[in-house]
């Protein structure tokens, strides 16, 4: 532990440059915020065009009805406008608030309230509960026209709408009351453990923030309380997709406890399917929509994809990595919580200044981050993609795993069912590489298409030489 504290205290002093060399900070920041925005643009300026070809790719050309393909390439371009307009417009009010000292109003605010109970600026977690709660009221006033122009107008008029106006609100409210009842305590214990640890307070936020994040939300609270609040979960009937499923994680010994069907349908008609749970005891949840869509066999090789997932162990793969990531930002972050003239820079008094609260000082480290993040954003997709194909060909190669004769159009079934997904979502088929780089966690599915084939004849080839 000694060796690591020593490790951080070098780093610190390596970055003492921030508390004393004259940066203009905000405009910095202005400028990184502006140039992943006009980038992200620009990606969507080189995918444009790609929307008003007439014909799909090859690999596909025979699955895809014309009708189909232009009502996919129609999506495609009113999703990409909307991208591009809402991308630019955040962006300029984003830029107008911190040019405007907003965040530096919103922590006035937030004391200003407080005092109400008469609380003193001496509560620095109470204060940064109500500086949070008006930050996300402001957002909010921005979020909700656009995300009901999105569900309403844009979803609606390629009819994948399901949403009433009276479950748009209720999610809303509901949204709300969890952020209350979970962001609030989360908050108010990430900013005790700063407290408490002082300038120790890396291994035990990380401590924290592993416990907290992926062991109470993602494993007992989220499938407990926070699906069922907006979804819900019905055992999965009895039946051939169901003994399929069965059949298939007993042999790869994946610990099902619970095989669970979710009316994702509810919503929207995009589909999928999930596992979640402890290592001992893992849930399966396959969308309605995936399960009238497809057949059995093709939803079980889907299913065959996620358990390769599992097998890959890719979930706690992504999790070390997300880990060292969090690492990275609490190492680098005491240069900035003690630096009163970076506060300084965004406007904030110096009173406040002086003794920098950590939420704030935390908001503005982030915003420093800006450009960093987009690059990790586009590390995290590579490897992300890296997984779909380690899982995709898990499904191909079940055949010869569980010495399965019957499993050996896996590829093909998981194609068919790919392509269906596809076609029904009417997501876009043809795709820039830069764009795909940057926003895309999977493959496309061309290149998902390709590789399946090219695992089968791989095979066939290496059968043929057998014999
Ligand atoms: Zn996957």
């Amino acid at each position: 532990m000694d060796l690591l504290h020593s490790q951080l205290a070098t780093l610190q002093q390596r970055l003492s440059f921030v508390a004393t060399d004259p940066i203009d900070w905000k405009f910095y920041v202005q400028a990184c915020s502006w140039a992943v925005t006009l980038f992200e643009s620009y990606l969507l300026v080189r995918q444009y065009p790609l929307y008003s070809k007439t014909e799909p790719p090859a690999v596909l050309a025979r699955h895809f009805d014309k009708e189909a393909f232009r009502k996919s390439q129609i999506y495609g371009k009113d999703k990409a406008q909307f991208s591009l307009v809402t991308g630019l417009l955040k962006q300029a009010i984003d830029s107008a608030l911190l040019q405007y000292g907003f965040y530096a109003w919103g922590w006035e605010v937030g004391g200003k309230l407080i005092g109400r109970f008469g609380y003193g600026s001496d509560y620095e977690i109470m204060q940064s509960l109500a500086f949070t709660a008006v930050l996300s009221m402001v957002s909010s006033i921005i979020s909700i026209p656009l995300s009901v122009y999105q569900t309403f107008v844009l979803e609606e008029k390629h009819g994948f709408n399901k949403t009433t106006p009276s479950l748009f609100i209720t999610d809303l409210l509901k949204g709300w009351m969890l952020a209350f009842a979970i962001g609030g305590p989360f908050l108010s214990l990430f900013l005790y453990v700063f407290e408490w640890a002082g300038d120790r307070f890396v291994p035990w936020l990380m401590a924290f923030l592993l416990v907290f994040s992926f062991q109470i939300i993602m494993v007992i609270v989220y499938p407990t309380i926070i699906q069922p609040l907006f979804n819900k979960l019905s055992p999965l009937p009895a039946g051939d997709l169901r003994s399929r499923t069965e059949t298939l994680a007993a042999k790869l010994k994946f610990p099902l406890k619970h095989l669970y069907e979710i009316d994702g349908s509810k919503r929207s008609s995009h589909s999928n399917a999930y596992f979640f749970g402890l290592p001992w005891s893992k849930h399966i949840v396959i969308f309605d929509t995936l399960i009238k869509e497809s057949k059995p066999e093709e939803v079980e090789a889907v299913l065959a994809h996620e358990l390769g997932h599992w097998y890959h162990m890719h979930p706690t793969k992504l999790l070390c990595i997300s880990q060292v990531h969090i690492f990275t930002i609490l190492a680098l972050f005491p240069a900035f919580l003690h630096a009163p003239q970076f506060i300084r820079a965004f406007d904030f008094s110096k009173l406040v200044s002086s003794r920098p609260p950590t939420i704030v000082a935390f908001l503005m480290f982030q915003m420093v981050l800006t450009p960093l993040e987009a690059v990790v954003g586009i590390a995290l997709n590579f490897i992300s993609r890296q997984f779909e194909w380690e899982a995709d060909h898990f499904a191909c190669e079940l055949q010869d795993r569980l010495n399965a004769p019957e499993m050996a159009d896996m590829g093909e079934r998981l194609g068919r069912a790919l392509i269906t997904l596809h076609v029904k979502n009417l997501s876009t088929v043809w795709v820039d590489w830069l764009y795909s780089a940057y926003h895309h966690s999977h493959p496309t599915l061309t290149e998902r298409l390709k590789a399946l084939q090219s695992f089968q004849s791989t095979r066939n080839a290496d059968e043929k030489k057998e014999l």
